[in-house]
């Protein structure tokens, strides 16, 4: 089989999404898709709405084309605030965008104004991690504000956590989430659609059994294809937390000494070069790079252990084991790693679904659609 690829079992993201969805729906909670490492594949967004996702989420507007071009019969949600250069195609393809700046909204309802279309805006609400979003205490005064703004339809708030800061969602920031909506309601005699809480983050919260209040939304992506919640990356009981794997192919395998000869420098990428010296090892090299992931996302098998990766290569020592030109290795992904597989054109895609492979090539499929 082709080499190196990511091999995707479908069926297994469906169980997570599917277990997450339930899970969730007894909390009064719906959950949005979040595509973004899946690059718009149509294989695992049609997989996502399956397994019961009430709408899809996506940060790049190009994977939310491509999955429009598939014809995804659910909302499109922009989960990053739109760019300023890029509010046409926003209008144009997208249900809902979360935003933080008025002045994006503005262009926002030009745009639909001239493409007679309405579109749907969620605002942002900053709550501690700073990354995205307005401040609680500027809130009322920016949906004031876009109630009068013709074709746009405040269609709720929303916040994210844990992300740049690794701020935990917690009983109290989760319940000044739902004090604004009430407060929205009460001062304008609207409903607030959505309160969309945040991300897998969020699930330890949602779950506890902790007051949900007006929270009934989240937006969950690593934790249905990874199986595994991010505020301490545990796996999620009775999900699969091997859905997607990394398969890449020996070009050398040697005897070498551990420790470089001659005088030291940086590295390809500017790091420090390893100098303990462990005597003769067993080095394999596989035709994979930084180029096609983040080496120190990956997850080796037992034996084997990740040294080092320049662009194009990565390097293993195993235990006295040689790894013969030729064969192949497979690994596991954190998310970051994950991420930049899923984006790296020289990895190929394999998508597996109820024991058949469907063989389809992830990035041929999205390219082609979008040219
Ligand atoms: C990426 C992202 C998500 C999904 O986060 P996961 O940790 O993958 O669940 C949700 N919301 C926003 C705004 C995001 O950017």
């Amino acid at each position: 089989m082709i080499s190196p690829r990511l091999e995707i079992d479908l069926d297994k993201i469906h169980h997570n999404a599917r277990t997450l969805v339930e899970r969730l729906a007894v909390r009064g909670i719906s959950v949005t898709g979040v595509t973004k490492a899946a690059l718009g594949s149509s294989e695992i967004s049609a997989t996502l709405l399956r397994a019961g996702v009430s709408a899809l989420g996506d940060s790049r507007i190009e994977n939310i084309e491509a999955m429009r071009l598939a014809q995804m019969p659910v909302p499109m949600t922009l989960i990053r605030s739109p760019m300023l250069s890029q509010a046409k195609r926003v209008v144009m393809h997208t249900d809902i965008s979360f935003n933080t700046e008025i002045e994006v909204i503005r262009k926002l309802s030009c745009e639909a104004q001239k493409a007679y279309r309405t579109h749907g805006v969620v605002l942002m609400v900053e709550l501690g991690d700073l990354r995205e979003g307005i401040m609680p205490g500027d809130l009322i005064d920016c949906v004031r504000e876009i109630l009068n703004l013709p074709n746009i339809a405040f269609k709720g708030i929303g916040t994210n956590l844990a992300c740049r800061s690794g701020v935990s969602p917690d009983i109290r920031n989760m319940a000044v989430l739902s004090e604004l909506a009430d407060s929205i309601e009460e001062i304008f005699g609207l409903t607030v659609d959505i309160v969309s809480g945040g991300n897998s983050a969020n699930l330890n919260w949602a779950l506890s059994g902790a007051k949900i209040g007006r929270i009934n939304n989240l937006r969950l992506g690593e934790s249905i294809l990874l199986g595994r919640e991010t505020l301490l990356r545990q796996p999620i009981d009775g999900l699969h937390i091997d859905s997607i794997t990394l398969t890449a192919e020996v070009i050398e395998s040697k005897v070498k000494p551990s420790q470089p000869t001659g005088k030291i420098a940086q590295t390809a990428f500017g790091e420090a070069s390893p100098i303990t010296d462990r005597g003769y090892v067993t080095q394999t090299i596989l035709a994979i790079g930084q180029q096609d992931v983040d080496p120190y996302g990956l997850q080796s098998p037992s034996g084997i252990e990740i040294q080092g990766a320049s662009s194009d290569h990565l390097i293993l020592e195993s235990d006295n084991n040689v790894i013969s030109v030729g064969a192949e290795v497979t690994f596991q992904l954190n998310y970051s790693a994950l991420l930049r597989s899923m984006t790296s054109p020289f990895v190929t895609k394999v998508m597996k679904n109820s024991s058949n492979w469907i063989d389809r090539d992830l990035e041929e499929s999205t390219f082609k659609k979008l040219c």
